[in-house]
């Protein structure tokens, strides 16, 4: 079994999720996107031991909790990222466009690619390559448990926004028809911000689709 705990973090609310492999305690962590020490926190009081960070997209927003993470661990994890998100990680996420400052310090070890298959204890998660919100947006795919997490590709209702640098809007709506749409309808689509929804609401009330 897979469990999920979320956290509301940062300042323009992002999700984080810490899941664990309820059999042998082996967890992950997608998108940190601040205080670190909390996520840390909550894994080691359920005697879980993080090893991976997987990011959905390098916004500054999603990789914000990176460096806080690894330093309340005490000792070294990967990465994950997806390689064409890997020039705007080098750009802090984009901080400097909103007049703020990232130092992280570290670089992605483990790059992602469409398709792969990534193990949490005897959970199989795949990832999809969803560009066009960003270039090298990835969601991470659960059909056991019937879970998506979609980072800034679909929202309750809503959509990513495609303004900032590499941002595709047509590329988008091809990311999201091709890789989430087609997922059974009662997936559950946990987003990088606001509350969870599904693939069957999503396709009944999201006008920008
Ligand atoms: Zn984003
Ligand atoms: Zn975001």
């Amino acid at each position: 079994m897979l469990e999920i705990i979320p956290f509301v973090l940062g300042m323009v609310q992002t999700n984080t999720y810490l899941l664990a492999d309820d059999a042998n305690k082996e967890a992950i962590v997608i998108d940190p996107a601040d205080d670190g020490a909390a996520i840390v926190k909550t894994a080691l009081e359920r005697q879980w031991k993080i090893q991976a960070i997987w990011i959905t997209h390098a916004h500054f927003d999603h990789i914000g909790g990176v460096a806080t993470l690894i330093k309340a661990l005490e000792y070294s994890i990967p990465i994950g990222l997806h390689p064409d998100d890997i020039p705007l990680w080098k750009m802090q996420g984009g901080a400097g466009l909103f007049g703020l400052e990232l130092e992280i310090g570290l670089e992605p070890d483990l790059l992602f690619y469409s398709r792969q298959v990534l193990k949490l204890g005897n959970n199989f998660i795949e990832v999809r390559h969803t560009p066009g919100h960003t270039p090298g947006h990835v969601v991470f795919y659960n059909s056991q448990e019937g879970v998506c997490f979609c980072g800034d590709v679909i929202f309750q209702g809503s959509i990513g926004r495609t303004d900032l640098l590499g941002g595709d809007h047509q590329q988008l709506l091809s990311s999201i028809q091709e890789n989430i749409m087609t997922l059974p309808d009662s997936t559950r689509l946990l987003p990088g911000h606001g509350p969870e929804t599904t693939v069957l609401r999503e396709r009944a009330e999201n006008l920008f689709l």
